[in-house]
C-alpha cells in the first residue's frame, strides 16, 4: 500500500492513525460486535463517543459553558440560510465579502433581509483582507458575518474585524482547530468540518445560548432552528454518526499533539517552508498579499497556463497529488491542513525545486 501526499482543499487528508484505528474497530467497534456505522444513535456506544466527542472539542478550544457545540448536516452551506433564519431579528446583517464563501452567505442572507456588504476585496480578486478596523457597522445590524480563512483565495484574517459590539459570526470551515481562538469573541462559529477535521457531511456549529431562541423568521423548519438541535444535543433526529466518531478520533489525535498551541507551531512551520521558498522562487509566485495568507491554503502560480498545467500533471506522478488550483484563481493550491505532515510540505517544496531548474 502507497498513500499520497494529498493536497486537496477538501474533502481533505485525515491522520494515518486516525484512519488506521478506525479501519481495527471496523467491524467490531470495542466488544459491541458491529461498526459504529450500523449502531443506534441512541444506543450507550454512541452516546459515548459523541459526548467524549463534545468533551474533547470544548478542551482543546477551550469553550465556554454559555456556548452550545452543535453537530449538524448539509454542509457549511447550509449554514448561509440557518444563520439569517436564526439570527436576523431586525431583518438586517452586515457580511464582509472576502471571497466565493462568504458571497455565497451574503447572498442567500439576503433572502431573508437587508444584507449591507460593509467591505470587500473582489477589487483585486480577493487577495487581501480589507481594513476592517472601522467599518461603518450598521446600527441595526444583527450580526456581521466573516468567512475566517478564505479556502479559494488562501487569504485568513489575523485580526478580528471591529464590529462594534454587533455579533461576530465565523465560517471557520477551512482553518477550524489549525490555532487557539478565543471563542468568548464571536456569537457563532461554525464549519463544515471536511476540510480539517473529519469526513463530509459533519458541520459543527458553536454558538453562544443567548442566541438560541424560538424567535425565528417564520416559516423556518424545525430542522434550520438552532434551538431543535440544541434542545436535543444534536440528537433531533439521526445525526451524521460515523462521521461524529471520526471527528471524536480527530480531536483526540490533536490532544494528544499537544492541542491548538502545538498545531498552530507545526502548521506556522510547514506554511514557512513553502511561503519562503515561494518568495525567493524565479518560477513560481504566490497569488497573496503577504500579511493575509493563510496557513492552511497556499495559492500559486508560475504566470503561464501550460507551465501550471504541466506541473500539476507532474506533481500527480510524483505522488503530490490535487495541486491544481481552483478554477477561478487557476494555477496552483497547496492545502497543507493538520493531518498533512511537514514532511509532505517539503517533499512539494523539493519537487518544486526540481521543476524549476528543468523548466527555466
Ligand atoms: C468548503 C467550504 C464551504 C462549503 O462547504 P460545504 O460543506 O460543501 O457546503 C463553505 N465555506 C468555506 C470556507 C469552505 O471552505
Amino acid at each position: 500500500m502507497s498513500r499520497v501526499y494529498n493536497f486537496s482543499a477538501g474533502p481533505a487528508v485525515l491522520p494515518e492513525e486516525v484512519l488506521k484505528e478506525a479501519a481495527d474497530e471496523m467491524l467490531d467497534y470495542r466488544g459491541t460486535g458491529m461498526s459504529v456505522m450500523e449502531m443506534s444513535h441512541r444506543s450507550k456506544a454512541f452516546e459515548t463517543i459523541i459526548q467524549e466527542a463534545e468533551a474533547d472539542l470544548r478542551e482543546l478550544m477551550d469553550i465556554p459553558d454559555n456556548y452550545k457545540v452543535l453537530f449538524l448536516q448539509g454542509g457549511a452551506s447550509q449554514q448561509f440560510a440557518m444563520i439569517p433564519m436564526n439570527l436576523m431579528k431586525n431583518r438586517v446583517a452586515d457580511y464582509i465579502v472576502t471571497g466565493q464563501w462568504a458571497k455565497k452567505a451574503a447572498d442567500e442572507a439576503e433572502k431573508y433581509g437587508t444584507v449591507n456588504r460593509i467591505a470587500s476585496s473582489a477589487d483585486k480578486t480577493f487577495s487581501y483582507i480589507p481594513d476592517c478596523s472601522d467599518l461603518p457597522v450598521s446600527e441595526d445590524a444583527d450580526y456581521v458575518y466573516i468567512c475566517e480563512n478564505n479556502t479559494i483565495y488562501g487569504t485568513k484574517f489575523k485580526e478580528l474585524p471591529n464590529t462594534k459590539g454587533k455579533t461576530l459570526v465565523a465560517d471557520v470551515s477551512s482553518c477550524f482547530l489549525s490555532e487557539p481562538v478565543d471563542v468568548t469573541k464571536y456569537g457563532v462559529i461554525y464549519g463544515g468540518v471536511q476540510k480539517n477535521i473529519g469526513p463530509a457531511g459533519v458541520v459543527i456549529v458553536i454558538i453562544r445560548e443567548d442566541l438560541i431562541t424560538e424567535d425565528v423568521l417564520p416559516g423556518t423548519p424545525t430542522m434550520l432552528k438552532y434551538k431543535t438541535h440544541a434542545d436535543a444535543d444534536s440528537l433531533y433526529n439521526t445525526p451524521p454518526a460515523y462521521g461524529i466518531y471520526i471527528c471524536g478520533k480527530v480531536f483526540k489525535w490533536l490532544k494528544k499533539m499537544g492541542g491548538l498551541s502545538a498545531m498552530k507551531e507545526k502548521n506556522e512551520k510547514k506554511a514557512k517552508l513553502l511561503y519562503d521558498f515561494l518568495d525567493e522562487s524565479k518560477l513560481f509566485k504566490g497569488t497573496v498579499e503577504k500579511k493575509d495568507r493563510s496557513l492552511m491554503n497556499v495559492p500559486f502560480v508560475t504566470g503561464d497556463k501550460d507551465l501550471d498545467a504541466k506541473f500539476v500533471k507532474e506533481a500527480k506522478e510524483a505522488g503530490l497529488e490535487n495541486l491544481k488550483g481552483h478554477r477561478t484563481v487557476g494555477g496552483m493550491r497547496a492545502s497543507i491542513y493538520n493531518a498533512m505532515p511537514y514532511e509532505g510540505v517539503e517533499a512539494l517544496v523539493a519537487f518544486m525545486k526540481k521543476f524549476e531548474e528543468e523548466n527555466a
